[in-house]
């Protein structure tokens, strides 16, 4: 009888000690959803972010997935955040205001350069059929290419090497977006953007850039300088500033 008890107790206190468990786990959950929707109002709608399925993709992707361990909590604050080896996932306004001067439609094929966390990358796959990323930190390309694949996204492949020199394999693209920042567009992805494709690139000196849009038509490039950015630099294999 006494070990019936003492079993029946035992069982009683696990029981406890699981489900606070699962609690604790889907509080945590629910605050992380409480933290993007308010990212979303707060920092997107508010400052004239319209596009629906940028929205939705930035209410979607969760942000904290893609950040170290220790600065989550801060995952949904309106900054950049350190991702390890010097470099750094955009603010979260910065990220939405790119996708959305790209005006991405489902079928597009979609080119990064600088995969860093896979953040922007995954953004981009909830919106586009496929999406192609370069990353010139191997340490980087490998974890951000593990946490897609974990995540279940099929439509994005993941390479490591030097991103000025673009995807010739898979050219042309509908549109290119460049998360570090050259001092003049390079050519080979002027070369490598579809007739009638959009890229967004900051371009200019070490801690001042300016985004600009630009757009091929009729084999033609026109510019439009769109906001005053702080990238990281993009940089060759020698590590050489382009
Ligand atoms: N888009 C990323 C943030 C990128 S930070 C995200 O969502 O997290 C810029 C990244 O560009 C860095 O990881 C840096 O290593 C990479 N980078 C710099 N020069 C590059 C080059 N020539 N080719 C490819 N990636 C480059």
């Amino acid at each position: 009888m006494v070990n019936g008890t003492n079993s029946s107790l035992l069982l009683i206190v696990l029981v406890v000690f699981i489900s606070n468990l699962f609690m604790h786990h889907s509080a945590l959950s629910q605050d992380y959803n409480r933290l993007r929707e308010k990212m979303v109002e707060e920092q997107l709608i508010n400052r004239g972010i319209i596009s629906k399925p940028v929205l939705n993709a930035m209410r979607k992707v969760e942000r904290h997935r893609f950040v170290p361990s220790e600065l989550m909590r801060e995952a949904y604050n309106d900054y950049p955040l350190p991702i390890g080896e010097g470099q750094t996932i955009s603010q979260p306004y910065i990220v939405a205001f790119m996708t959305e001067a790209l005006v991405l439609k489902p079928t597009d094929r979609v080119l990064e350069i600088g995969t860093g966390s896979g953040y922007q990358a995954a953004i981009l796959a909830e919106i586009c059929t496929e999406v192609y990323s370069i990353e010139i930190e191997e340490v980087l390309g490998q974890r951000a290419d593990n946490l897609l694949n974990e995540l279940g996204y099929k439509n994005i492949q993941v390479r490591i090497g030097d991103g000025y020199l673009g995807w010739p394999e898979r050219a042309p693209f509908d549109a290119i977006i460049v998360t570090c920042s050259p001092s003049k567009i390079p050519q080979p992805l002027q070369d490598q953007l579809r007739e009638g494709g959009r890229m967004i690139i900051p371009v200019g000196d070490t801690y001042t850039q300016e985004l600009i849009l630009v757009k091929k038509e009729k084999g033609k490039l026109s510019k439009q300088y769109r906001l005053p950015v702080m990238f990281v630099p993009m940089r060759s294999n020698s590590g050489k500033r382009y």
